[in-house]
């Protein structure tokens, strides 16, 4: 679908027409009873196997990949980084040919570098899902974010979503922006400056949807949902972090409460815990949707795994 190659890769929002994010959304949603265990899945991938490419860690991502595609019949191999013959010199286009040569039907891959998923899917001729690459994109995190949205809220076009934190080195923030404009909603992103850069009013669909603040009280009120960001640590953000970037930033129990009656707090995870987000609003009951966002994930990618493969 994306950049340029034949093949179905799904490797960014950026540029994926409403249509297309809407039939996705809608495959997942036809998913979730299927994802959460209710009804049985048909083996619609049976036979056919799928590659876990993770060069970079990851919990959620790595195992609900595995859950979707198990869940429709298919078979996993993972290949990590570390244990990988890249140690002895090997590329990653090479590492990738060699994969695709046992007959695998499609790469599911990670990797820290910004671009490595486009890499991988021009140097095959199967269809390459990026499941995170670097800052740029991380666009099953984008559509599970926005299902979750749309089946709490009942509609994306004309909300007002905040994403809030290290959106300088968050691909989790690219893929919504981007999935969440298309669709009609208004992002504002928040952050300190060093964080937050003004140009990014210039990306997606522009300053008509995007804005850029930095101070988050003045903003609470106005959102339909607050995404909360982790500190990109590995990226190299550590820096950027004041010492006081919890009093100016944190989603604390008090901060909630400026958060319209009906707004809802989301996190891609791994939390933070005490800095961007506090327990009493990471675990509030009726709030957060923190886990819901993860269950979704899973729908997210038995559908994008059957577009991949089957279109
Ligand atoms: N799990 C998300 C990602 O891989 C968010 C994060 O790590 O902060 O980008």
């Amino acid at each position: 679908m994306h950049l340029g190659t034949q093949k179905n890769d799904l490797l960014g929002l950026d540029g994926v027409d409403p249509d297309t994010l809407t039939a996705l959304l809608d495959a997942a949603e036809a998913r979730v009873p299927m994802a959460e265990g209710v009804e049985p899945a048909p083996a619609t991938l049976a036979g056919r196997l799928v590659a876990n490419f993770f060069f970079e860690d990851s919990t959620r991502t790595r195992c609900s990949f595995a859950a979707a595609a198990q869940r429709l019949g298919a078979n996993v191999v993972n290949l990590a980084g570390e244990g990988s013959s890249m140690s002895k010199g090997e590329t990653l286009a090479d590492t990738a040919r060699n994969i695709a040569a046992m007959g695998v039907d499609t790469i599911v891959m990670r990797h820290a570098a910004s671009g490595a998923a486009l890499l991988v899917a021009r140097a095959v001729d199967i269809p390459v899902i990026n499941a995170g690459d670097g800052r740029h994109e991380h666009p099953t995190q984008g559509l599970l974010d926005i299902l979750t949205l749309r089946r709490r809220l009942g509609s994306i076009r004309g909300r007002t979503i905040g994403i809030v934190g290290d959106i300088a080195n968050s691909r989790v923030a690219r893929s919504a922006l981007f999935g969440l404009t298309t669709l009609g909603a208004k992002v504002i992103l928040v952050g300190p400056p060093t964080l937050v850069g003004a140009a990014f009013t210039r990306i997606g669909a522009g300053p008509a949807m995007v804005r850029v603040e930095h101070d988050l009280d003045a903003v609470l009120p106005e959102l339909d949902a607050v995404m909360m960001l982790r500190i990109q640590l590995e990226r190299a953000a550590g820096g950027a972090i004041a010492a006081d970037y919890r009093q100016l930033y944190g989603l604390s129990p008090d901060r909630m409460e400026r958060l319209p009656a009906h707004a809802l707090v989301m996190h891609p995870g791994p939390l933070n815990r005490g800095i961007e987000i506090d327990s009493a609003v990471a675990d509030h009951t009726s709030r957060s949707v923190i886990l819901a966002q993860v269950a979704m994930g899973v729908a997210v990618r038995m559908a994008v795994l059957e577009w991949a493969l089957r279109g």
